[in-house]
């Protein structure tokens, strides 16, 4: 038997594995190459030659007792440090190793962070379109996910609506730019807004509400957009950062988080933080990539290529008819659907073996999601079945 909560979770959990299941199926009848698989968020870009010479570079040279053996559960003193000094270079920030935690990717770090701060039926909101697996994250320490409602004409957040979801048992709020799924970073402006209320509704109700900026897109960014840091903006923020997508090592699980001196008992924090890794069974972020991504902190993925990918798709969707907002980073595109019931849009998509996500898996129907970290060639072989698509639906 298993418990209760995690009926519901494998439930929720299904609908993506299905799909996956159901392209491999398609792939089998048809060809990898005639499948137009958009649905996954696994980068395809390879991670820089930087990982690669670190890797052998540490193997080669350092002490093989010390590169696999446990550490301080917040991880190697050296890395942290030398994170600290890449972000305080990056962007003026004055963080040392005391701040920096390394975690098991973006999901072990908002596991930690979570675990560390919540009491059972503490609320925590984020802002529709979200990655799903926040609602989980939450509810494994019985915390309450509250979204608010998209503004759709931007999918900046809807910070008039915000304002007013904030209660007393406010714990925290996430927050994800570059965005997954819609691609938009929030400008300057909403995060000083943001912040505004923030500070207001934690003197109005005396309490501590904690801003969690969840960025594993961050250096996914086109045209030279500004992506804001937003610990210089409110001063009870909280970091979770991931490589998985930065330097393309989704497997090997590495991040970190920050947690600055200026947050509400960061002390206290830093030290629960370290226990929860821990406890959590991590115990700490795995040893070698630790040493791996000290050594790569300037190195970079091929973002061109994503650019490239970025221009295409949607240039050949909007011509074909299709709605978007043009995405500013991360790899994703959000399309609005041509009919109400995303799902059904979804299903006539998988006619030209195009897999799409709906929107309704980010608490947003009405729109699905495009992941465009595939080969160019993909995207180029796909147009053509969008625009009969598109067709189909008198576009
Ligand atoms: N947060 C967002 C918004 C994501 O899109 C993802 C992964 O796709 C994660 C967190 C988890 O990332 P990680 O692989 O670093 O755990």
């Amino acid at each position: 038997m298993i418990s209760e909560k995690m009926i519901q979770m494998t439930k929720n959990s299904s609908a993506i594995r299905a799909m996956f299941e159901e392209g491999k199926q398609m792939a089998a009848q048809v060809g990898a190459e005639n499948v137009y698989d958009f649905s996954l968020g696994n980068p395809n870009v390879p991670a820089p030659a930087e990982v690669k010479a670190a890797i052998e570079e540490i193997i080669n040279e350092e002490d093989s007792l010390m590169v696999h053996g446990y550490m301080s559960n917040s991880g190697y003193e050296d890395v942290r440090a030398a994170i600290a000094a890449s972000l305080n270079k990056r962007f003026a920030t004055s963080f040392s190793e005391n701040n920096i935690l390394m975690t098991v990717g973006a999901a072990g770090g908002l596991n930690v962070i979570f675990k560390t701060l919540l009491n059972p039926g503490d609320e925590v909101l984020t802002f529709a379109p979200y990655f799903g697996e926040y609602r989980s994250y939450v509810s494994n320490y019985d915390g309450i996910l509250k979204a608010v409602e998209p503004d759709t004409a931007t999918f900046q957040p809807n910070l008039e609506k915000f304002a007013q979801m904030i209660t007393p048992k406010t714990k925290a709020v996430i927050v994800n730019t570059p965005n997954n799924p819609t691609g938009v970073v929030y400008s300057e402006e909403t995060i000083v807004r943001m912040a505004e209320i923030l500070c207001a509704k934690e003197k109005e109700f005396g309490i501590s509400i904690y801003l969690i900026s969840d960025e594993p897109y961050r250096e996914l960014a086109y045209d030279g957009v500004f992506v804001p840091y937003l610990t210089k903006y409110y001063h009870n923020t909280i970091v979770g950062y991931s490589f998985s997508k930065s330097l393309s090592l989704p497997g090997e699980r590495i991040g970190y988080l920050v947690i600055p001196d200026e947050a509400d008992e960061s002390g206290q924090i830093i030290g629960a933080a370290n226990v929860a890794n821990r406890i959590l069974g991590y115990v700490n972020a795995p040893s070698l990539f630790q040493r791996v991504i000290a050594k790569c902190l300037d190195a970079q993925v091929d973002v061109a290529y994503y650019n490239r990918n970025r221009e295409t798709l949607y240039r050949g969707l909007t011509e074909a008819g299709f709605s978007c907002i043009k995405p500013e980073g991360a790899f994703y595109l959000f399309v609005k659907s041509p009919v109400e019931d995303e799902k059904a849009f979804c299903e006539a998509a998988k006619k030209y073996h195009l897999l799409l996500v709906p929107g309704s898996s980010f608490e947003c129907p009405g729109y699905v999601r495009l992941a465009y970290c595939v080969s160019y060639e993909t995207i180029v072989n796909a147009l053509p079945k969008f625009d009969m698509l598109a067709k189909e639906y008198g576009l």
